[in-house]
């Protein structure tokens, strides 16, 4: 049987890239050595880290006035090293689109000293859309205007980035990093978790312009943005074979054409299953059509049981992990760079077939 990875993250990683991994596991470039034996100072390992930067910068057109760190605990470390570097003592303002901004919001409420202003919101539409945000509704004293560019669970994106005038963009881009058409420089810092789109968990991205680097010393050194910069990302031990995987992603997509193609093929796949959700008499999209993600795709059959009867069954015919969140219910498919078109068109087939079996 064919098995098509549906999840959310930890998820499918580039085939090529793990059979290169396996090649190279026990004997790294004739060194006799695992990449996971090698220590963090050695040369060959400073090659990977370089590489791995060098590539991200390449793919994603990273400008020079940027810093790019590798580091540990998550996006959600994230969350609050943000504003403890770069908003003690101001205002931060916060777009509510689900599920991560919340987690994301609640963080930055807890660091000391940042003021925290929400200034728009799609709860009331149990966060189905992306709200409008005008530029009047950004205070110019604000230290940043936070979003999260994919909101993984409900499976809306920003397609367009809001006008905020000299108030940096800081994006939590954990689920659709590398596999759209932002432009880095629209942004004060980006950060994301490398569990969908770069590699294995225990891998933090974050790419921070330089004028933003806090000044004063935060009272942790690991969590301070400055030090990690001048460290290179070595301030401790780096999580180093998430980032030799990553390397091997990086180069991957380079050789596919980069991230231009990715997003072009992302939309492809989006499109075939978007396709069969409007056309289907059984199955629907909870979220507007304009902000809907390409990348994590919800859909329901509006009847809770039926929705567990397609899991339980797509589950058993091969289709792993694509029972939506356990917030929300229904079903979602995560279709992250690495997920091939052959899995979407399966996935279409199936759930024709389970029309034909269930609907009225
Ligand atoms: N933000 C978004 C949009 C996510 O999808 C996730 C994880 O799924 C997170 C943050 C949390 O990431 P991490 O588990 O790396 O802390």
């Amino acid at each position: 049987m064919t098995v098509y990875n549906f999840s959310a993250g930890p998820a499918i990683l580039p085939k090529p890239v793990l059979e290169q991994a396996q090649n190279e596991l026990l004997n790294y470039r004739g060194s006799e050595m695992s990449v996971m034996e090698l220590s963090h100072r050695s040369s060959l390992y400073d090659n990977i880290i370089k590489e791995a930067e060098a590539l991200l910068r390449e793919v994603m057109e990273i400008p020079d006035n940027y810093h790019v760190l590798f580091l540990q605990g998550g996006a959600s470390l994230q969350f609050s090293m943000v504003p403890l570097n770069l908003a003690v003592g101001k205002k931060v303002l916060f777009v509510n689109t689900g599920a991560w901004a919340k987690k994301a919001i609640a963080a930055a409420k807890n660091v000391a000293g940042v003021e925290v202003e929400v200034i728009a919101s799609s709860e009331d539409k149990n966060f189905s859309y992306i709200p409008e945000i005008n530029p009047e509704m950004i205070d110019q004293d604000a230290a940043y205007l936070h979003i999260t560019t994919n909101e993984t669970i409900g499976g809306i994106a920003f397609k367009e980035l809001p006008t905020t005038g000299k108030v940096p963009i800081v994006a939590d881009m954990s689920s659709n990093i590398l596999s759209n058409d932002y432009k880095v420089e629209d942004f004060g810092v980006i950060y994301a978790g490398a569990q969908k789109n770069i590699g294995p968990a225990g891998l933090t991205i974050v790419i921070i312009r330089d004028d933003l680097l806090n000044a004063e010393p935060v009272f942790a050194p690991m969590l301070d943005y400055r030090v990690q910069v001048e460290n290179e990302s070595m301030y401790n031990t780096p999580a180093t074979y998430s980032i030799y995987i990553a390397k091997l992603v990086f180069e991957w997509l380079k050789n596919l054409g980069g991230q231009a193609e990715m997003y072009r093929l992302n939309q492809l796949k989006a499109k075939i299953l978007y396709d069969k959700i409007e056309a289907s008499p059984l199955f629907k999209s909870p979220v507007s059509k304009e902000n809907r993600s390409i990348t994590n795709i919800p859909f329901i059959t509006g009847d809770s049981d039926l929705d567990k009867l397609f899991c339980i069954q797509a589950e058993a015919a091969g289709f792993k992990n694509i029972k939506g969140h356990r917030s929300v219910g229904g079903m979602r498919a995560s279709i992250y760079n690495a997920f091939p078109i052959e899995g979407v068109e399966a996935l279409v087939d199936f759930m024709t077939q389970f029309e034909l079996e269930n609907g009225n």
